[in-house]
């Protein structure tokens, strides 16, 4: 298996100033004590290109948030993965659950947006998760197998990576029980099977929703959790760095 990767998603978070220096301090952070697994962090599309240069040669990865479908165009406002990739970034995350309920994302726009980001050669990171009302009605692996079957597109495990990020999770500081998300890893890592077959096997599958330094070693050690996308913990460097020292080594 490949190593963990622990990600960190900004959100609509961060300025030039607190940005970089934040960055600076994972830069400065990662030379001393390598941890034991990969990083990347997503920040604004305003900081991707600072960052990406900040942390240039650190092995911090830097990584978007959101992509377009098309190369270019007509999109007022939006940024294509070609753009993401000429600013330095590797990774984008795709269909996070704020994008799905604030803007309306299906899962074929998803789709769309992880082949064009393969093909600029970008790693598309597909969040999935269910809702509280479906986790009570008993329905969450059926939503989340759904969620995979609209939202990978063909060739997706040769680079992309799954989060499996309950909705209710997300902010809340409520987290699945850890027999929750093993179960709920194990049904992703035989659907990735069943479609890529041996491919599907290194496709890393993130947990996602109230990472924190309490809780990240006993989530990270749980079967076919292959690392963290975090939020609010990824905005102070400390947090972050305490949660990906407790990768799996
Ligand atoms: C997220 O936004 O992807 C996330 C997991 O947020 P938090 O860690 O703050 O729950």
């Amino acid at each position: 298996m490949p190593r963990q990767l622990i990600a960190g998603n900004w959100k609509m978070n961060g300025l030039s100033v607190p940005g970089t220096r934040l960055a600076g301090a994972l830069r400065e952070a990662v030379a001393t004590a390598p941890p034991p697994c990969d990083l990347l962090v997503c920040p604004p599309f305003t900081l991707v290109g600072r960052l990406a240069h900040v942390l240039l040669g650190s092995g911090v990865a830097v990584g978007g948030q959101d992509c377009h479908a098309e190369a270019a165009g007509a999109h007022t406002g939006d940024v294509s993965a070609p753009m993401l990739r000429d600013a330095g970034a590797t990774a984008v995350i795709l269909g996070h659950s704020e994008r799905r309920a604030g803007h309306g994302e299906t899962d074929g726009q998803v789709r769309a947006k992880a082949a064009a980001a393969l093909a600029a050669g970008l790693a598309p990171i597909i969040c999935v998760g269910e809702t509280l009302a479906e986790r009570e009605a008993g329905r969450q692996e059926a939503v989340v197998a759904a969620q995979l079957a609209g939202s990978l597109p063909d060739g997706f495990a040769v680079a992309g990576a799954v989060a499996y990020e309950p909705v209710w999770a997300i902010g809340t500081g409520k987290t699945p029980t850890e027999a929750e998300i093993a179960a709920m890893h194990a049904m992703i890592r035989r659907t990735l099977a069943a479609r890529f077959g041996a491919a599907g096997a290194g496709v890393r599958i993130l947990y996602g929703g109230s990472v924190k330094p309490s809780n990240a070693k006993a989530i990270l050690a749980l079967p076919e959790v292959g690392g963290a996308l975090v939020g609010g913990a990824s905005l102070v460097a400390e947090d972050f760095l305490a949660i990906a020292a407790a990768a799996r080594a």
